[in-house]
């Protein structure tokens, strides 16, 4: 676990709010299984339900809690596409095949609903996105985009544009130009949505083991992980330990750690709001994102609490004054909520790649991995999951599509990545500084 972690969990509204749930049970002697998946998050989960649909014998090893990774903390948004521009599937994969990964996010956010249905998930899962430009150069630029994209993606069947004039009628805020509303899009409890999903799985036959961490793997078919009190043989492996698999287990797949970069990202919720002040603030109760490259994205909760999300930490320490700092951001986008208290602050890690599309593949035939998601995941997971699967049970053709987008490791190996990324950043910053 990175030192700085443990902190940040505990001052959670997610863990606050979280329904009541089950342990399972560290591993301990051996086992067999006809997949061993590794991360109990919503990648791994998410795996681990597809393959028991169909017949498979399933057993994920979580080192810590189940939902205790990104999984349990984020922002909750669940957005159609990629972190990355659909430009970058394109210029890499071409038009066709960037169409075919633009529709697996869209099913991604039907897979969600399916799923909240189907499992019967109390996850507080509310309809609509805004995404909203700051300045009207931003402005222009969305407008732009989002006519591209309503030209090669159809997105305008489900999502219209909104006019600077009519703004004020979706958000009550000083801070944006123009944006779109995207009704397919939503946004959920995320720790519940993730405790919701490991109970389908347990339902489902997939043994859960927490507080297991695998330190290290003996590749061959079958694969043999190795845990701190005993072995698991695999004819499968789904690694799906985000960019804290390196963190436990740093022998157990080094070229993938060096795809991706752990970059912190931070919420705050605010005390319950006034119920009209809410219904003013964000009419629609959408989740909102703005299209800065450091940018701000937010939501009311269930119980009327502003959910704020921002700021970035390339250094993996927790910025000082977080709750005052973010407070400030929240104030710039509404200042109606100056005096709204703030009592819960936290963060977490994404594992961003260096063109922020996923990075999806196979390391041998038989060990998969999802990495990468770039801080866009609680809907892709999902289908992450459903692709390994499918790969698994002879269907490859989708996840074969993700994997062949190219990834590169970042520059300067562990120590000198990061320097190199802080100076990317701050002339991003700069840009969206200027507007
Ligand atoms: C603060 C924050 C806000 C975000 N907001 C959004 C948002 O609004 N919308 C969106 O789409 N995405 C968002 N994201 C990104 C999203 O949360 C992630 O993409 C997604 O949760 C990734 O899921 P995962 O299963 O891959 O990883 P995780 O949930 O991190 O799960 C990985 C798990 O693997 C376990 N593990 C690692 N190594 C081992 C090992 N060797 N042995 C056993 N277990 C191991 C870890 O303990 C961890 O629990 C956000 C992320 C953060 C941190």
């Amino acid at each position: 676990m990175l030192a700085c972690e443990q902190k940040l969990i505990q001052n959670s509204y997610y863990t606050a709010s979280a329904h009541a749930h089950t342990s399972y049970p560290p591993l301990d002697g051996d086992a067999a299984a006809d997949v061993c998946i590794v991360g109990g998050g919503l990648a791994g989960l998410s795996a681990a339900i597809e393959l028991a649909d169909r017949g498979y014998s399933v057993i994920v090893l979580e080192a810590e809690s189940v939902g205790w990774g990104a999984s349990g903390r984020n922002g909750g948004q669940i957005i159609a596409g990629l972190a990355c521009d659909q430009s970058v599937i394109e210029k890499a994969l071409g038009l066709e095949a960037a169409q075919q990964a633009w529709d697996i996010t869209i099913e991604a956010l039907d897979l969600v609903r399916e799923r909240v249905k189907r499992f019967d998930i109390d996850c507080d899962l509310v309809d609509g996105f805004l995404g909203v430009a700051v300045g009207k150069r931003k402005g222009v630029a969305l407008r732009d985009w989002f006519e591209t994209m309503a030209k090669r993606y159809h997105y305008d069947s489900d999502a219209e544009w909104i006019e600077p004039a009519d703004l004020n009628q979706w958000i009550d805020s000083p801070r944006f130009h123009s944006g779109y509303y995207d009704r397919r899009s939503g946004h959920l409890h995320p720790l519940n949505y993730t405790l919701g999903l490991a109970r389908a799985a347990h339902s489902l036959g997939v043994r859960i083991c927490e507080h297991t961490p695998v330190r290290t793997m003996t590749k061959g078919e079958p694969a043999v992980l190795h845990t701190d009190k005993g072995r698991i043989t695999a004819r499968y492996v789904v690694l799906a330990g985000n960019m804290y698999l390196p963190e436990v287990s740093p022998k157990l797949a080094p070229s993938l750690a060096s795809r991706i970069m752990p970059v912190g990202t931070y919420i705050v919720a605010t005390e319950p709001l006034d119920p009209e002040l809410v219904a003013r603030l964000i009419p629609t109760k959408s989740a909102v994102c703005d299209t800065n490259f450091v940018l701000d994205y937010f939501r009311f909760s269930a119980d009327n609490r502003m959910l704020f999300g921002g700021r970035v930490s390339y250094s993996t320490m927790t910025p000082p004054n977080l709750k005052q700092d973010m407070h400030k951001r929240m104030q710039l986008v509404f200042p109606q909520l100056a005096d709204a208290k703030v009592e819960f602050a936290w963060g977490g890690f994404v594992d961003i790649t260096m063109n922020r599309a996923p990075d999806f593949g196979q390391m041998a035939p038989n060990v998969f991995y999802l990495q990468g998601f770039s801080g866009h995941g609680v809907a892709l997971t999902g289908m992450a999951g459903k692709m390994v699967a499918e790969a698994i049970s002879g269907q490859a053709e989708r996840l074969d599509l993700m994997a062949r987008i190219p990834h590169h490791s970042f520059i300067g190996g562990k120590r000198l990545r990061m320097p190199a990324l802080v100076l990317g950043m701050t002339w991003y910053r700069l840009r969206d500084a200027l507007g």
